[in-house]
């Protein structure tokens, strides 16, 4: 996406790219070390590719967030957004350090529940949760469902009523407001799929006030993710207020206002969305309705914390290009080919660079590219990589295309490290495939 918006930015080379990571260090004898722990002996004993997570760094981003948060004297309440990295070690982490979940599907309400999150700190968002998932969040009582359009909120209040239930709603409230990031991640526009029209949310919360089995609390708003500007932020916000204003005028009980997620990283030369800017727009916009907030991060805590190692297979050399072939793939980080994502790769060893080449992954695709005309050394095969910022949307992304295995998942904590997701067997892959009787008897020459 970066490509697109800022085309004339430098690549920053690699000790840039380290001195904006703190978690991570280039030592002469042991090589590229994540929270002091080597990622070569990690790749050489667990195999590449492989997700590296920094336990250490997630803890401290996600309690300088809540310090920000807590120095605005506002009750912020912090759900993390499952999806952007699900595995239950990392929602077990944030959950002992106080966090909540915001789920998008059933699966990740399931899976909440099951790292010990209790349904009380746990909110729903989406644009279209089945029945089934609707039940799911009744039985377990969690703290809102933020209802997307009258559709879906007609069909829970057929279900809250059915049970005997009454479910605590939120409003998902579509603000129209540009985001200024990439397409496919951009939510708050009136054309897209996203919450409900700001001018019908009025009348649609009176009548969410009427129906049985519905308790109306509040509103929510996400605009979309990689947001580092704050004016998008303030511009939604302001829009929020002026309809709880609105909606309290009309004689409406609002208590709650989930402000979404959406703070960016800095994967080039970008700047991070500042906590403490945040937090200040948070509070100027919102900060004067006596409402409980809650904010749903995702990327911005776990998205730095976070490399994908891989192994160089081979360089070919064409007449036209360099391509270093890597035993990574868009299966494994899908982020290049999807958003034309920017992801900073260092050689391991810390070689420097000796001319600019592709990175490439083995998959039959042309898209299937993580970076074009990147500065590195020569990298023989087998010479290590680590592609950075993979903590988000990383391996929730993966696919087994090309009978690809999912890649192992390890993760750092206080300079130890353990393999928190093994590689599965190949065969299990095509364990649940059948094969119908009048095939599988059949032998072609
Ligand atoms: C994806 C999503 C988030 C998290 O977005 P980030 O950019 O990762 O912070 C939060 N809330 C909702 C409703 C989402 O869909």
């Amino acid at each position: 996406m970066l490509d697109i918006i800022a085309p004339a930015l430098p690549d920053p080379d690699a000790a840039v790219l380290i001195a904006a990571r703190p978690f991570l260090r280039q030592s002469a004898d042991r090589g590229l070390l994540l929270e002091d722990v080597e990622l070569a002996a990690i790749a050489d004993q667990v195999g590449t590719p492989c997700w590296v997570y920094g336990a250490g760094t997630m803890r401290a981003r996600l309690r300088r967030l809540r310090a920000a948060l807590d120095a605005t004297g506002l009750p912020v309440r912090l759900h993390y957004a499952v999806k952007a990295n699900s595995h239950l070690a990392i929602l077990r982490l944030f959950a002992t350090e106080g966090a909540g979940a915001d789920v998008v599907s059933g699966g990740e309400l399931a899976r909440a529940r099951a790292a010990g999150i209790p349904g009380a700190d746990i909110v729903f968002s989406g644009v279209g949760k089945s029945v089934a998932e609707l039940q799911q969040a009744m039985a377990a009582d969690i703290a809102q469902v933020n209802v997307e359009s009258a559709e879906e909120l007609d069909m829970l209040s057929a279900l809250a009523a059915s049970a005997g239930q009454r479910v605590r709603v939120a409003l998902r409230v579509n603000p129209d407001v540009d985001a200024g990031t990439h397409a496919k991640i951009t939510t708050g526009l009136a054309n897209n799929k996203f919450g409900i029209a700001y001018a019908d949310a009025a009348a649609l919360y009176a009548r969410a006030a009427r129906l049985p089995g519905i308790d109306p609390v509040g509103v929510a708003v996400h605009i979309g993710s990689q947001i580092s500007a704050m004016a998008p932020f303030r511009a939604a916000y302001a829009r929020i207020a002026t309809l709880v204003r609105d909606l309290r005028g009309a004689g409406q009980s609002v208590t709650a206002v989930d402000c979404g997620g959406g703070l960016g990283i800095a994967y080039r030369s970008e700047t991070e969305a500042s906590p403490d800017q945040f937090a200040a727009v948070l509070h100027e916009t919102l900060g004067a309705l006596d409402v409980r907030l809650a904010i749903e991060p995702g990327r911005w805590l776990v998205g730095p914390a976070g490399v994908l190692l891989s192994s160089v297979i081979l360089t070919k050399q064409t007449a036209a290009r360099r391509f270093v072939v890597i035993d990574a793939a868009m299966n494994d980080l899908l982020r290049p080919s999807m958003y034309d994502a920017w992801h900073g790769i260092l050689p391991v060893n810390g070689a420097s660079p000796t001319g600019l080449a592709d990175v490439v992954g083995p998959v039959c695709e042309t898209g299937d590219t993580f970076a074009r005309d990147r500065a590195l050394p020569d990298l023989p095969p087998g010479a290590r990589v680590a592609i950075l910022d993979a903590g988000a949307y990383g391996a929730v992304m993966s696919s087994c295309y090309n009978t690809r295995l999912p890649a192992a998942e390890v993760l750092v904590d206080s300079g130890t490290w353990s393999v928190i997701r093994a590689r599965p067997r190949l065969d299990s892959l095509w364990a649940d495939e059948a094969v119908p009787a009048h095939l599988a008897g059949r032998q072609d020459a």
